[in-house]
Parts: C-alpha cells; sequence; structure tokens
C-alpha cells in the first residue's frame, strides 16, 4: 500500500477545499488547510491518528451518531469500491480553546476511494462542507415557522379579536375572529380598513390614546366600538399592547379588542332602572319633606321638647335621603348624557364656607380647618362644584377617624383654582387609586363603611365637564388628599 505521493499531498493539502486524506485502515495521513481550519485542529494533532481517535463523538450529545454513520459510509466505500455521499451529519469538533468541550457541527461528507495502478485501494478523500451556519438558521426558522403557526392556532382559538400591527398602524395578521365580525378580507384590513370599522366620534379620543401610549411605551385600553358586517356598531374592550426591541423602541402593536355589547346593555338597563326608582321615589319623598316643615312650624310652639328634637332629625334624614336620591338621578343623567352645567360666577370661597357650614350644622365629629382662600371668582355651575367639595367632605369624615383634623384649602395657580380636601385617614392603596374614580367601585376592605361607589364618579365627571382636574395622593394608613382644578 503505496498511498498518494509527496506531490498529490501537498497539492490536497492546499487546495481551498475541505479534505481528509485517510488511508485504507482508516489512518489520517493528511488533511487540507481548509479541514484544520474547519475543525479546529493542527496537521500534527491529526496525523497518524486512527479518524475516531482524533474525531470522536460528543460525549455530552447522548445520541451522537457521528462515528458510527461516517463508520458505515467508509464501510460502504471499502466494500463496494464506490464514491459514497452521506446525507447532513451532525459531528461536533472538540474545542481547542476548553479541552473536553466541543463546538457544534453540521457537515455533509462524501467519501470517495482512489485506487493506484494496480487498481488496489490507495486512500479515501472524505470531502465535507462545514454547513453549520445553514443548518443552524434552517433550524431557527423551522423553529419561528412552528411558533407562529402555534400563535395563529392560538389565536384562531380565543373568542377574541386579534391583531398585530406595524408602528405606523399598518396591520400584519388579524385572526379569523376579526374576518368574521367584518367580513373584510385580510387586503382590506392591512389597506386601513380597520380605521373605517371605527365609530366615528370615537376616532379622536382613539387616536389620541394611542399616541399617548406610544410615547409612554404603556398598554391602551379603552372601550369603544367597532362595526360589524351588517353595519352595526358594537361595544368593545380593545387593550393595544406595544412590544418592545432590545433598545426599548416599539417593533410592533398586540391588539386584544373583546366585545362587551351584552355587559353595555345590561349597565345601560341597570342605569335606567335605576333612574327610573330614584325618580319615582322623588315624589313621595318631597311630599314628605314639604309635610314635616308644614309640622314643624306648626308645632315650634310646642311644648313637648321631644317632638321639636324628632322633627329635626326626620328633617335631616329626609334631607340625607334627598341627597342620596340625587346622587342616582344625576348617575342616568349623565349616562344618558343629559347632564348640564350652568356655568355662574360666584366666590369660591362663599362657596366653601358654605359647604363647610353645612357639615358643622349636620354635627361633624372631626374639625374641619379651612386654609388659605382669597376672594377667587370663577365661572362655573356652583350647586354641582358644592356637590364635589360636599362629597369629597362626608369621604373625609367617613374614611378617617373621629376627632381627626380635615384640612380643606384653594390656592390659585397659573390660570387655575385648585381645591383641596386632606384627611388623616386610612388612605388608599396605588391599586385603588387608579380605579375609585370609576363608577360602583369601593375598595373591598371598606364595605362596612356605607356607600354605593359613585361620589368620586360623579365627581370626576362634572370637574371633567368644566375641562379641570380631579386626582388624589395618599399614603396609606396616613391619610388622603384629594385635588380638584377648576379653570379661571
Ligand atoms: P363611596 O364612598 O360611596 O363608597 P366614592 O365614590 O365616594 O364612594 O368612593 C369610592 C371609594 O374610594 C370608597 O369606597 C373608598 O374606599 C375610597 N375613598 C374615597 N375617599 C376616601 C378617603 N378620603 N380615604 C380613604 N378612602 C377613600
Amino acid at each position: 500500500m503505496k498511498g498518494p505521493s509527496a506531490e498529490i499531498l501537498k497539492a490536497l493539502e492546499t487546495a481551498p477545499n475541505i479534505y481528509l486524506i485517510l488511508s485504507p485502515d482508516l489512518y489520517i495521513i493528511t488533511a487540507s488547510n481548509a479541514y484544520l481550519e474547519a475543525t479546529e485542529t493542527t496537521r500534527e494533532m491529526i496525523v497518524g491518528k486512527h479518524i475516531f481517535e482524533a474525531f470522536p463523538d460528543n460525549p455530552e450529545l447522548p445520541d451522537a451518531d457521528g462515528v458510527q454513520n461516517i463508520n458505515a459510509s467508509l464501510q460502504e466505500v471499502l466494500r463496494t469500491g464506490k464514491p459514497h455521499k452521506m446525507r447532513i451529519q451532525r459531528y461536533d469538533v472538540p474545542d481547542i480553546r476548553q479541552p473536553g468541550k466541543f463546538i457544534t457541527r453540521y457537515w455533509d461528507p462524501s467519501h470517495t476511494p482512489v485506487f493506484d495502478e494496480n487498481g488496489e485501494l490507495s486512500y479515501i478523500i472524505q470531502l465535507a462542507n462545514n454547513i453549520t451556519e445553514q443548518v443552524l438558521a434552517d433550524k431557527i426558522r423551522q423553529k419561528l415557522e412552528i411558533s407562529e403557526r402555534h400563535f395563529r392556532l392560538l389565536a384562531d382559538l380565543v373568542p377574541a379579536k386579534i391583531s398585530n400591527a406595524r408602528p405606523n398602524g399598518e396591520v400584519t395578521y388579524v385572526n379569523q375572529q376579526w374576518l368574521d365580525y367584518t367580513q373584510l378580507s385580510f387586503e382590506e384590513f392591512r389597506n386601513f380598513g380597520y380605521h373605517q370599522l371605527l365609530y366615528p366620534d370615537e376616532i379622536k379620543e382613539f387616536t389620541e390614546r394611542l399616541a399617548n401610549a406610544a410615547r409612554d411605551k404603556q398598554p391602551m385600553e379603552m372601550e369603544m366600538r367597532y362595526k360589524n358586517a351588517a353595519g352595526e356598531y358594537r361595544w368593545h374592550l380593545n387593550i393595544a399592547s406595544p412590544v418592545l426591541d432590545d433598545s426599548g423602541e416599539i417593533t410592533m402593536w398586540v391588539g386584544s379588542t373583546t366585545e362587551i355589547q351584552r355587559l353595555k346593555e345590561d349597565d345601560q338597563r341597570k342605569s335606567d332602572f335605576i333612574g327610573m326608582v330614584s325618580h319615582e321615589l322623588k315624589t313621595p319623598l318631597t311630599s314628605l319633606t314639604a309635610i314635616l316643615q308644614v309640622l314643624q312650624s306648626k308645632l315650634r310652639k310646642s311644648e313637648d321638647s321631644y317632638v321639636a328634637g324628632a322633627l329635626d332629625k326626620a328633617n335631616q334624614q329626609t334631607k340625607k335621603m334627598s341627597q342620596l336620591i340625587n346622587g342616582f338621578l344625576n348617575i342616568s343623567r349623565l349616562e344618558s348624557g343629559k347632564i348640564l352645567i350652568e356655568r355662574q360666577p360666584f366666590l369660591i370661597s362663599g362657596m366653601i364656607h358654605e359647604v363647610i357650614d353645612e357639615f358643622s350644622l349636620a354635627g361633624t365629629s372631626h374639625i374641619i380647618e379651612l386654609q388659605n382662600c382669597g376672594k377667587t371668582v370663577v365661572r362655573a355651575d356652583q350647586p354641582k362644584i358644592s356637590s364635589v367639595l360636599s362629597n369629597l367632605l362626608s369621604n373625609a369624615v367617613k374614611y378617617s377617624p373621629k376627632g381627626s383634623k380635615i384640612f380643606v384649602n384653594c390656592e390659585v395657580i397659573g390660570n387655575e383654582v385648585q381645591l383641596s380636601v386632606t384627611d388623616e385617614g386610612i388612605g388608599i392603596r396605588p391599586e385603588d387609586r387608579e380605579r375609585i374614580f370609576e363608577r360602583f367601585y369601593r375598595v373591598k376592605s371598606n364595605t362596612h363603611i356605607s356607600g354605593f361607589g359613585i361620589g368620586l364618579y360623579l365627581s370626576a365627571e362634572i370637574i371633567q365637564h368644566h375641562q379641570g382636574r380631579i386626582w388624589v395622593e395618599s399614603q396609606t394608613g396616613k391619610g388622603s388628599s384629594f385635588y380638584f382644578t377648576l379653570p379661571l
């Protein structure tokens, strides 16, 4: 057995291909420079070694079959004397920088026998290309495809309408529920058909809130209407969440849109009912109040002190009751868009004094302190602003210990007047702070204290109708400050 000549060896070593030259008994005669580079070995390390001594299986890969497969291919070549091309083969190479470790490698090896002039096998050329990068890229693509399929399957399974959009609003995906609801095609969605589904009066708010969410890189949540295939607008809860890349920029929006039409209709029935009941209760209560007042004036001269006291209390209670009923009536007026703001100029300090006096008259258990109030005049709906202040005061009384102090403050800041009510009470936890201005929202731990969760909702609506702002600052266990502003 002569093996290749020195010249051929030289040629093979310098050819730009990845070659390994094996003797018929599978010892390494030489390797091309490209082979050494691809396997991160040197000629000295491998020449003269048996191929599987130089290149063992990666012991950390339990199902490594490189040795077995290469061996099978070589045996086939030895048996048949014909070239053999293998399928893509994972065959990790030892990492010279970390002894004992291996580097992942994929190859497409082929073995070619070379015979001498006597027809005897002289040597075998193993030709292989390092196709690791393509294989790994392929694997990632496959994984992505599978996860994409998975996502679509999931998105079609949930009852919500799911969409993806680019930062510029271009829709890149909608699930089946969107297509069914609108009877649009995906192409129509992509060509900004989405915007034709919005309720015209809501487009401005939606666009603004989405722009704010994009600026803050925060999710946006909005109850809004979408047109269905029959042209009806139905209520949905729409949540748009930004997906950020590594540098914190928005790469896409994921939208989840759930129909809440039934809830809205139930809600509407509930408010209609509340409105109707309150309206019906108001008539008898008004006559009761009138009768009590006549009675009171007739019996003023009565000798019986009990009677006079009882009538006072009866009057106070009917007053409380009519305030409650008015609250409910206002809710249903608000809901049907019938709340009317009647602006008149009035002195802020006068209004504050009136409200505080009323509290003092009713015999409050707290110390109310009025700070810093000048002669500011606002143009606003006085009874409604009074009811906001009165509501904040009655909350301060309800949610703070007897005998503690309540501060009412008023100051002009820029072109606004800012009123505040500060108590030394139980405070409000951050997660509740965001929600107490919602209709019927009450903090769970205080439900033993009487209330309906409409005071702050009504107050916020009234202030918003005046183009003012209302908010709360609070420390749990220390107290709360409610603020509202009115434009001057
Ligand atoms: P209500 O007092 O009738 O429950 P509101 O709308 O006035 O309804 O208030 C909503 C909730 O906010 C209350 O249930 C209460 O838990 C909380 N809250 C309001 N004001 C205060 C306050 N000053 N201190 C602590 N919690 C408050």
